[in-house]
């Protein structure tokens, strides 16, 4: 296996409006992929090995704005990127990043929440807003959600404004998944889970994906994706480590579908 994927962690939740914690969870995510418990195979029979990684390591953030930076210079080599994050506030300046390299990218976007206010309690920049000001910079050809089971008024006008298509959860349907024309960039929040199978989050929203459904939905993208994030582990929460395995788990599985396509 030639093909690298570069990896960064972004150690930051300083948009976080509930609790802190994702920025501790770039290292656990590595520790859990690592971990004696499981071997490297992706179900795909793919063994995402440590040498498939160009792994740029875990960035500690003093300015929300140099995360762009970091991810434009990394983004350089031309491989597929994943970035572990941090809290979901992070996802506008990796998309800055890569629609300098790639242009505007078709998006799928796995959570509980739309992260589509114009702002909350005051900042723009929010971990719950990152989508309003992607779709303002033109940042995407196309916005999918999945996931979705907080649609508030404002959130579904915001929607409507920007023509994003939302697969609300009480509407999901694994045999039903969106197709895609133009190479991806995969949004992955852990919230979008179950809490029963990923409690490590801050926002516990029942009635979520299960594991699996989240495994089907990254297993039959039908495009090549350029980027993808793992954002919202929140390690302080957690049991037993059981998110970490999770998130580590859709990291391999990330990883193989980029190898595959
Ligand atoms: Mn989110
Ligand atoms: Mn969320």
């Amino acid at each position: 296996m030639s093909k690298k994927i570069t990896l960064q962690g972004i150690l930051f939740d300083e948009k976080s409006s509930y609790l802190r914690g994702p920025a501790l969870a770039p290292p656990l995510i590595r520790k859990a992929y690592q971990s004696d418990s499981a071997n490297y195979f992706a179900e795909n029979g793919m063994e995402i090995l440590p040498e498939v990684w160009d792994d740029k390591g875990d960035y500690e953030i003093q300015d929300y704005f140099n995360i762009e930076k970091i991810t434009s210079k990394n983004l350089e080599p031309g491989a597929p990127l994943i970035t572990l994050g941090g809290d979901h506030s992070i996802t506008y300046q990796l998309l800055k990043a890569h629609n300098k390299k790639y242009g505007a990218v078709d998006i799928l976007h796995i959570d509980a929440h739309a992260d589509l206010y114009d702002n909350f309690e005051g900042d723009k920049y929010s971990h719950a807003c990152p989508f309003a000001r992607i779709m303002e910079d033109d940042l995407a050809n196309r916005l999918v959600q999945i996931g979705i089971r907080t649609l508030s008024k404002h959130q579904q006008e915001q929607a409507e404004k920007f023509g994003v298509e939302i697969i609300q959860m009480k509407d999901f349907n694994a045999n039903q998944l969106p197709e895609f024309k133009n190479p991806l960039y995969l949004s992955l929040d852990i919230d979008g889970l179950d809490p029963a199978f990923a409690p490590g989050v801050s926002h516990h929203e029942p009635g979520g994906l299960s594991t699996r459904e989240v495994l089907s939905i990254i297993q039959n993208i039908n495009v090549p994706i350029l980027g993808a994030d793992i954002v919202e582990y929140n390690p302080t929460r957690d049991i037993n480590d059981v998110t970490a395995m999770v998130s580590a788990k859709l990291l391999k599985e990330i990883a193989a579908k980029m190898l595959e396509g």
